[in-house]
């Protein structure tokens, strides 16, 4: 008994010091040296060994009800299509980290950092585009406030006289094409030349 115990109990304390063996270890062990299973249980209880009954897992519950093994976001929840702020085509974002950063504005708001808009690009060609339209608009809107402010003060009547467009699209520092577009777009005519 003793010379069949033996390499039972050595394969037992080298393989499982903490003396806990997963389900179906004991049975694979008296397979591998042709002994029965009983007689190495029985050892293993002698020597205080316990079998490890895995914990039946629970179920969780995605965010779209769907029920799963696993805690994080079922696989088709786990990206988002946000359209691209420039081209509107879908991009892929993963849905924790779009999330993480909407969630960042409190931080960000504390550290006086602008506010995540959530807007997304296709790649950094869209980015550009759209940041150049977005400064173009900016600079268009401020020159045609002091366009408007100017033909306020000097035309209030709305009538630009004959001649003059060239000399207030100089003064403006823009095209005299452009002056007369955004002139006659605010509202302003050009008063024909008066026959001498
Ligand atoms: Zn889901
Ligand atoms: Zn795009």
């Amino acid at each position: 008994m003793s010379i069949v115990s033996s390499p039972i109990r050595n394969i037992l304390v080298e393989r499982y010091p903490s003396r806990v063996v997963p389900r179906g270890a004991l049975s694979h062990i008296a397979e591998e040296l042709g002994v029965s299973a009983q007689r190495v249980h029985k050892l293993a209880k002698e020597m205080g060994v316990r079998v490890c009954v895995k914990q039946e897992q629970p179920f969780y519950e995605c965010v779209c009800g769907k029920v799963q093994r696993s805690q994080r976001l079922c696989p088709a929840c786990r990206f988002v299509e946000i359209p691209c702020v420039h081209c509107g085509r879908p991009v892929r974002r993963l849905t924790s980290e779009v999330v993480a950063a909407l969630h960042s504005n409190a931080y960000r708001a504390g550290k006086r950092l602008p506010e995540y808009q959530g807007r997304v690009f296709c790649d950094r060609r869209c980015f550009r585009a759209w940041a150049t339209r977005v400064r173009d608009q900016r600079r268009w809107t401020a020159r045609d406030e002091r366009l408007r402010a100017l033909l306020e003060d000097r035309y209030p009547d709305r009538v630009i006289p004959w001649g003059l467009a060239p000399a207030l699209s100089g003064e403006m520092g823009i095209p005299q094409s452009t002056f007369r577009a955004v002139a006659r777009r605010m509202g302003w005519a050009f008063a024909a030349r008066v026959p001498t």
